[in-house]
């Protein structure tokens, strides 16, 4: 089967944890059937659209890897929506209606007061051409809905849900275009991922019911419904999706140092039975991608463990991978010793400064001796051959100190900080004249 999926996001801001999780469930699907991941922008709404938008979302999905195969938009696209219309016009599956909100609101009260469902009484569909014409010439415009087959009853096996069932006649007859003629999403959504072949709708279960009417438009446009899947909602660790983190946007993670690769390793599979782990590419989280392995539960997303998540991919990120984002003149095993240490690519410029800045670091009176000790040490090592374990063992021998007593002096001394990489990788780094001159200096002398 030659897989077709699409992200269709509403150019009206930029992406958040939600959508751009749907898009990368889209990418994987696609990728892993080397089929076509289609980018669409849903910008029906001309007021709330816009071209920075669209930009801002292309630029995100790039810096997330994720290449669309296909860019369209549906503002290019009304000719098609007009001539579906006039052709569902014709065979009676759409039919003006002139009621105004007021009016609708008002029948939904008296429906609800009932305890009738508030479904669309169809009214409009009774009306003549005289009525029409009484009702225009009082100035309405007409908007126009979708008549639902009642006798069709609609069912599809969702990938993710499993098998669904409605009953049309618990349904309103969707408006499709208002009466302004701008239009709703479900139709021209409709028709576009028929005449793009769309194979697989992925997205949020928010969309079922509109999943519902949209099947009945696909067949009376003629064309068999695609595959669905709906997928469960995030929330927040406090148990519902936040306003912060609903608004979690690309942007922002990449400002906080997170890798595209651990929103990627993150998004896959939250919600699913496969376990979240550290990739420094995709390739694994194409090959295991699968619908059956989603759960129906709301997945919690967490920014700390992301975070966390972040730190282990950058700890497995090669030298070439990063290196024009390191500090100039960083090299391969600069990278190498520091990495282990790094929650973010951006925090080595802050160990760079350590290694190839000035350190001060005072030590107390108690430890002065020592450092004085440990300098004259160093002086005597061999620097070509792993000086930190020579170091230590002259200074086990020489002073009778060990642990804490030994190590955090020299640390402290060496790199102006209680904690940080390996000493046995830094040292080299730090060289041996900058070494001597951070103990002597840390000793007083
Ligand atoms: N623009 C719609 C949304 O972002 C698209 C839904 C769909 O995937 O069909 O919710």
């Amino acid at each position: 089967m030659n897989v077709v999926t699409r992200f269709a996001p509403a150019p009206t801001g930029r992406l958040h944890v939600g959508n751009i999780r749907t898009a990368i469930h889209n990418w994987l699907w696609a990728r892993k059937h080397q089929g076509r991941f289609i980018l669409r922008f849903d910008d029906t709404d001309r007021e709330r659209s816009s071209e920075e938008s669209a930009a801002a979302i292309r630029a995100d999905l790039a810096w997330l890897g994720l290449h669309a195969d296909e860019e369209h938009k549906q503002s290019a696209r009304f000719d098609r929506y007009d001539a579906a219309l006039e052709r569902l016009r014709a065979s009676g599956r759409v039919y003006p209606a002139y009621e105004s909100a007021q009016e609708l609101d008002l029948k939904r009260k008296v429906q609800l007061s009932r305890g009738k469902p508030p479904v669309y009484d169809r009214a409009a569909v009774a009306l003549g051409d005289a009525d029409r014409a009484r009702l225009e010439a009082e100035g309405r415009r007409p908007h126009w809905r979708f008549r639902l087959d009642h006798d069709a009853p609609i069912t599809w096996d969702d990938l993710v849900r499993g098998p669904q069932h409605f009953d049309p006649v618990l349904l309103s007859d969707p408006v499709i275009r208002r009466e302004d003629g701008s239009w709703l999403y479900m139709l021209p959504s409709t028709i576009d991922d028929i005449e793009m072949g769309v194979t697989h709708v992925v997205r949020g279960e928010d969309h079922v019911t509109n999943t519902a009417l949209q099947i009945q438009m696909f067949e009376a446009l003629g064309a068999a419904p695609p595959a669905f899947a709906h997928e469960a909602l995030l929330v927040g660790s406090e148990g519902k999706l936040s306003k912060r983190l609903g608004s979690l946007g690309v942007d922002a993670m990449r400002e906080d140092g997170i890798e595209p690769a651990a929103i990627l390793a993150k998004l896959a599979r939250l919600g699913t039975s496969l376990p979240v782990e550290p990739a420094a590419d995709a390739s694994a989280l194409i090959e295991t991608f699968d619908f059956a392995t989603f759960g129906r539960a709301p997945a919690r997303f967490d920014l700390e463990e992301l975070k966390a998540l972040n730190a282990r991919i950058v700890h497995l990120l090669p030298f070439e991978r990063v290196a024009d984002r390191l500090p100039q003149g960083m090299g391969a095993e600069d990278w190498a010793a520091i990495r282990p240490n790094l929650r973010s690519i951006a925090e080595a410029a802050d160990w760079w400064a350590i290694l190839h800045g000035h350190v001060e670091a005072a030590a107390s009176e108690e430890d002065r001796g020592f450092l004085l000790e440990a300098a004259s040490a160093a002086e005597s090592l061999d620097w070509a051959d792993a000086p930190w374990p020579q170091l230590v063992t002259a200074l086990k021998q020489g002073t009778g100190r060990s642990g804490k007593a030994l190590f955090h002096p020299l640390r402290r001394a060496l790199t102006g900080r209680d904690s940080g990489p390996e000493m046995a990788a830094m040292l080299p780094l730090i060289g041996r004249d900058e070494s001597i001159a951070r103990l002597r200096a840390a000793a007083g002398v």
